[in-house]
């Protein structure tokens, strides 16, 4: 057992964490409070190599490791908390699902563009009637010749408001075994993009209106079936989400200890004070220890996907890990914390996001009772 980087990843992220601090760093607050996506850091990250770097050279990636990427979303995104953002946009959202099932002529159709910096492509999966439950979604793709039709809403999706492609859940037919995913591309006649509403993270979504819009039997990702595939890659996100909420963590972590080593009242520095010095210490505990279990699970997943079980826990701990320290953090820093000036508020409703999004904790935690019993525990409600 070893807590050491190699000697190829630490000379990596020494040189992730140079871009970083010297290209990223000092545009942290303006990029938290900017609308839209960051474009010109997607196109730089491109240049740089940090875009598909867990995804095969012949795909147009790096041919790098799960833990290759994290150390780039974590290097980044504790620097400038949105530019982690692009991070997982290019390595860990639904372009890495999109890449490990798609076929050889989706990825020549759609890939290149992502891992460029020009374009990102955004998860349809939750619907109005079905969030948590996932399996309850109705959107359909029926057979049509040698097309299909597409029928349905999706809400909430990351970069819904910007993406030109759109990895989109659907139902083939009844069932857990009926659902699979179709690609379908901004401006297909039928498609609809609604207006955009805002999180309150910052980040905008549109509601995707889905009606009878026609699309080739080659824009099929998974068929019938590939429900469970869709959620082994979706695991890989979960983890992507769980890095930057430690990184956005430590970022408000950091805030607040050089605010605390600077600050006076009643005579001393803020970091005098035990009572603060103790929830820095609760903070360092809860974000190490997030950090291991996160590393875990993607040193476990080797060249594969990621464990569930390991996923959940990981995302359960760094969530709550990520969450606590921006809290403390504008808690310490005071008015100032609480301050648009800072970015402090801006960590706070970063973490607090992924609470809920990507499988929220109370999920995770079903998920991890699961895997402690060996067995499912179906949260549907019994048939009458
Ligand atoms: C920042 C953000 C980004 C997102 N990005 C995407 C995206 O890219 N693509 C996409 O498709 N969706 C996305 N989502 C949607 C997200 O996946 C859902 O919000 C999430 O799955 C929860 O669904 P819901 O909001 O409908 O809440 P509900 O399912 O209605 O749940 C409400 C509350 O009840 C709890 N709950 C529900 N069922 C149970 C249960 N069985 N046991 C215990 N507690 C339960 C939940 O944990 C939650 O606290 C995003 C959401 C956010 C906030």
């Amino acid at each position: 057992m070893n807590f050491e980087m190699t000697e190829d990843q630490q000379m990596f992220h020494d040189s992730v964490a140079r871009f970083a601090r010297t290209e990223l760093a000092p545009g942290a607050a303006i990029r938290a409070r900017a609308p839209g996506y960051p474009w010109d850091i997607a196109k730089r990250m491109a240049e740089l190599g940090l875009m598909g770097i867990p995804l095969p050279e012949a795909d147009g990636g790096i041919g790098g490791s799960l833990v290759d990427a994290l150390i780039a979303i974590q290097t980044v995104a504790e620097a400038c908390p949105r530019s982690g953002d692009v991070i997982q946009a290019g390595n860990f959202g639904p372009v890495r699902t999109f890449a490990e099932y798609g076929t050889a002529d989706q990825k020549a159709r759609f890939l290149t563009p992502i891992l460029e910096g020009r374009a990102v492509i955004s998860l349809g999966m939750t619907e109005p009637q079905a969030g948590s439950a996932a399996t309850e979604m109705t959107t359909s793709a029926t057979p049509d010749g040698d097309d299909y039709l597409i029928n349905g809403t999706k809400i909430f999706g990351t970069h819904s408001s910007e993406a030109e492609v759109f990895l989109v859940y659907v139902r083939f037919g009844p069932g857990l075994e009926g659902i699979g995913s179709v690609l379908i591309e901004k401006g297909t006649p039928g498609f609809t993009i609604g207006q955009p509403s805002a999180f309150m993270n910052g980040e905008d979504w549109s509601q995707l209106y889905f009606d009878n819009v026609r699309i080739p039997a080659g824009n099929v990702v998974l068929g019938p079936g590939g429900f469970r595939k869709q959620m082994a890659g979706f695991n890989v996100e979960r983890l992507g989400n769980a890095a930057r909420a430690v990184a956005v963590g430590r970022h408000a972590f950091n805030l607040a200890r050089d605010h605390a080593a600077e600050r006076k009242q009643f005579g001393r520095a803020l970091c005098e004070f035990q009572g603060l010095q103790w929830k820095f210490a609760e903070m360092s505990l809860k974000l190490e220890s997030a950090q291991l279990l996160l590393m875990r699970a993607a040193v476990n997943a080797g060249d594969g996907l990621p464990d569930a079980h390991d996923t959940a826990l990981a995302k359960l701990a760094c969530n709550e890990a990520g969450f606590f320290a921006a809290n403390e953090a504008l808690q310490i820093m005071g008015g100032m914390g609480f301050s648009e000036d800072s970015t402090a508020q801006y960590c706070l409703r970063r973490t607090r996001g992924w609470m809920i999004a990507g499988g929220s904790i109370e999920i995770l935690k079903n998920r991890i009772a699961e895997g402690i019993f060996a067995r499912r525990f179906p949260q549907a409600a019994p048939k009458s």
